[in-house]
């Protein structure tokens, strides 16, 4: 067998596939890793959402709705209590999670000769997207505080002219959101050259943020190339189901269609979808709660002497170890899995229950007790 089997793009030889490293619940009873909520839907939102499953079971055998048009109108009405205003359905696309509405936004919007572009430190898929889709990769930086600085930004969106700028606002790993007026820069500037470029602002963990700080939906009437993109996986308590979408002009959305699969979006997946929105309420219930939580943990680590980014998201990111794996080592030791992730000497901590919080600070002073 020729040593090239099996025959892959060279830029993809020896590459590791992305993702957390996932540990069993025996090995780390304390999973604050992944950004999950940690609250599963209560049994009566399980059961409706098992019951809409079953009714969507009989139908099997045909393709789904392939422009899923009531869950469509569903979340484009949540959209319109959840900061935006005036969203139609005709604004409103979904995939399955986040991760494929944006590769989807690069199918259409990159490709060869183009160029997408984002600041580091910042979600690690985002290179990957550009990959997959032969897209040239472009990571400006963030501040020392992990803020944008506004002027550089748009300096280098004006040089380099990409087709698609992806802004997680709150961002991942640092967990920091971006002004409205950072949003309305950048579109201007991504606006002003040929044919310009699409503006993605990532609000994933959009509902997680901190009281006055707005949603991007609040400026989609004002710039055409503005798509905001939200998923069901965190704030819903739904990654299981894999449900993400965007609202943007209906131009965008038509030309996501060009590139999408046909029944991209199973007919398990909306009637799930579809059920969990109508249990909006409680699913979303939690998030105060993690809110409240994800505060206290900033506060508690500075009390602790560690730096600590400020949130808007259900993770904090804190540090800076000399060395960083140790420290996560002890806490996996400890029955508490972290994510080492970020820029060198910083972990990160997803908001969990207020027990799985409590593990999580003794496993940590016990470790630095340990390292120290
Ligand atoms: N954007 C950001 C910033 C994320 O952190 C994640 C998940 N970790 C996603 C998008 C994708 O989430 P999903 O595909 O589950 O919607």
């Amino acid at each position: 067998m020729s040593s090239s089997f099996p025959p892959l793009r060279d830029e993809l030889r020896g590459i590791e596939p992305y993702g957390a490293p996932q540990l069993s619940h025996e090995a780390a009873p304390v999973q604050l890793n992944v950004n999950e909520n940690p609250y599963g839907p209560s049994p009566a939102a399980a059961a409706d959402i098992a019951r809409a499953v079953g009714e969507a079971a009989v139908s099997l055998n045909r393709y789904p709705d392939r422009e899923f048009v009531e869950l469509r109108g569903a979340l484009t009405a949540y959209l319109n209590t959840s900061g935006g205003s005036g969203i139609t359905p005709d604004m409103v696309w979904a995939a399955n999670g986040s991760n494929e509405v944006m590769l989807q936004l690069l199918q259409a919007f990159g490709g060869p000769g183009r160029v997408a572009l984002s600041f580091a430190p910042t979600y690690s898929m985002y290179p990957e997207y550009a990959r997959d889709t032969l897209t040239e990769w472009v990571a400006g930086h963030r501040a020392d505080d992990f803020s944008l600085d506004l002027d550089a930004a748009r300096e280098l969106v004006l040089e380099r002219r990409p087709s698609v700028v992806l802004l997680p606002s709150p961002n991942n790993p640092t967990g920091t959101a971006l002004p409205p007026e950072a949003v309305t820069m950048l579109c201007e500037a991504a606006a002003s050259y040929e044919p310009g470029g699409i503006v993605v602002v990532d609000e994933a963990y959009g509902e997680f943020r901190r009281a006055g700080t707005p949603s991007a939906l609040e400026l989609l009437g004002e710039h055409r190339n503005l798509v905001v993109t939200r998923t069901m996986s965190k704030a819903f308590a739904l990654a299981g189901a894999r449900l993400g979408y965007l609202a943007a002009d209906p131009a965008i959305c038509d030309a996501i269609r060009v590139v999408r699969l046909p029944y991209h979006l199973s007919a398990v997946t909306q009637a799930t979808a579809l059920a969990a929105l109508r249990h909006a309420e409680e699913l979303l219930g939690r998030v105060d709660d993690l809110r409240v939580e994800r505060d206290a943990t900033v506060v508690w680590l500075r009390e602790q002497g560690h730096e600590v980014a400020d949130s808007d998201a259900n993770f904090v990111l804190f540090g800076r170890f000399a060395d960083r794996h140790a420290v996560w080592q002890g806490l996996v030791d400890r029955g508490v899995l972290i994510r080492e992730t970020g820029p060198d000497g910083w972990l990160r901590v997803s908001i969990g229950t207020a027990d799985e919080m409590a593990a999580f600070r003794a496993a940590l002073i016990d470790t630095m007790e340990t390292h120290d």
